[in-house]
């Protein structure tokens, strides 16, 4: 047995520290604020396998089946429901772009097709259909919900014997040679310092901060805090968006019903790099943008009070692809999920935990792709798919 440090206390990492003790490992999971506090419970609770590429195509097709599952294995109720994605088209060319995407998914047995607006109409109910000329809808695409899924990883995690540490800072990563040794942490003011076998740097968009502590360049992996944020109506009637419904031509901006209190959520690609990574001050002008373009998609939303308003970071890579992989003998890495990480998280874990463990893994994560060294190589993969 191996004692694992992992940092950060997102989805990501308290997933994998849950897979880890599944296979026997020693772990202790840091986090330096309370869990789910970076991104995890900031984001729109969408997970998709509609994307344009093999490599996040064959992943998230996983991911989703290990979603289907994850309540029953967690023995908790996580809200995971297949409702769908439904992307909308707005010009001949991108009807033409949507087949090819539709083609490519299908290919590797994701099941979206090209639907027209009669057929819109009956999945979103509320839908403005006149805009647009045709959708490209995947019934198997989903959501979560983040609190409940957080939590029921974490007490698995918990069970299995993992040491949870809330508000317990990792500010040191001591390193000999191409070997870390061990993780210094500070915890009420007392700083102490944990001998261990392995790290995984689950920190996101903290990610180059913990590089830098173990002696590797801070740009190495290149991630960027994008300041994203959303809004939400009181709650609608249950059944009126049930899919995430976006067109991604009106600059990302898309309308998701939260599959628990039934509030519309509505997110934009009106974005900015953040000034900190303290930067959650959400902006006036994010709320006047983002309603305009919900509103065109859902008349019913101008009726509709709003009721919140947040900001979190999308961690982004030059090619919104993350690093996933070893940067060092016993030193890992799996962020800069670039808006994807929590879809992403059952499989990404799994992979990870069997990869630290075995060398490698059943999950069909492509390594290559993933691989965090890619941007000193200056190898970018072709952009991800990211919306809002
Ligand atoms: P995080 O949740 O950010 O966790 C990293 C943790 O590391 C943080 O809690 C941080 O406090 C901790 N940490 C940092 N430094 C240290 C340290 N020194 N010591 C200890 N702990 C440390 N993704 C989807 O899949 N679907 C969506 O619909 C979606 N919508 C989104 C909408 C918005 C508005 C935003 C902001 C994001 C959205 N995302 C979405 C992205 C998703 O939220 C992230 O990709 C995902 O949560 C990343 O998880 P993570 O565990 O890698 O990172």
């Amino acid at each position: 047995m191996s004692r694992i440090a992992v940092i950060g206390g997102g989805i990501i990492g308290v997933a994998t520290a849950y897979e880890l003790a599944k296979l026997g490992e020693e772990v202790i999971l840091f986090e330096k604020n309370y869990f789910g506090s970076g991104s995890t419970f900031r984001c729109a609770t969408g997970i998709r396998a509609q994307f344009t590429d093999e490599a996040n195509i064959r992943l998230m097709k996983y991911s989703i089946e290990r979603w289907e599952k994850l309540g029953e294995e967690l023995e908790a109720e996580i809200g995971f429901r297949h409702s769908g994605y439904l992307f909308l088209a707005t010009s001949e060319e991108e009807v033409e772009a949507f087949k090819n995407n539709i083609n490519l998914q299908n290919r590797f047995g994701v099941s979206t097709r090209l639907i027209e607006m009669d057929e819109a109409r009956e999945i979103v109910p509320i839908l403005n259909t006149e805009p647009f000329l045709a959708g490209a809808w995947n019934p198997m695409d989903g959501k979560a919900n983040p609190f409940k899924t957080l939590f029921a990883y974490l007490a698995k995690a918990k069970e299995l014997g993992v040491d949870a540490r809330e508000h317990t800072e990792v500010i040191g990563v001591e390193r000999e040679g191409d070997e870390v040794k061990a993780v210094k942490f500070r915890s009420n003011g007392k700083v102490e310092s944990v001998k261990v076998d392995a790290v995984l740097n689950a920190s996101n968009a903290w990610a180059p901060l913990i590089n830098e502590m173990a002696g590797l360049k801070k740009d190495l992996i290149p991630i960027t805090p994008y300041k994203h944020q959303l809004v939400k109506t009181e709650p609608l009637k249950e059944g009126q968006v049930e899919p995430l419904v976006c067109p991604p031509s009106w600059n990302d901006s898309y309308v998701i019903q939260d599959g628990e209190d039934g509030g519309i959520i509505c997110g934009s690609g009106i974005e900015h790099e953040a000034k900190s990574l303290d930067d959650y001050e959400p902006t006036y002008n994010f709320l006047r943008g983002v309603l305009r373009y919900a509103v065109k998609i859902i008349p019913a939303i101008r009726h509709a009070h709003i009721v919140r308003q947040w900001a979190g970071f999308y961690a982004k890579t030059p090619d919104k692809n993350p690093a996933i992989g070893r940067l060092l003998d016993n030193f890992y890495i799996a962020a800069g999920f670039s808006g994807h990480g929590f879809m992403m998280a059952p499989a990404v874990a799994q992979a990870m935990a069997e990869f630290m463990t075995k060398g490698k893994s059943k999950v069909p994560l492509d390594w290559e792709w993933y691989d965090p060294y890619r941007f000193e190589r200056g190898e970018l993969r072709s952009s991800a798919f990211q919306i809002g």
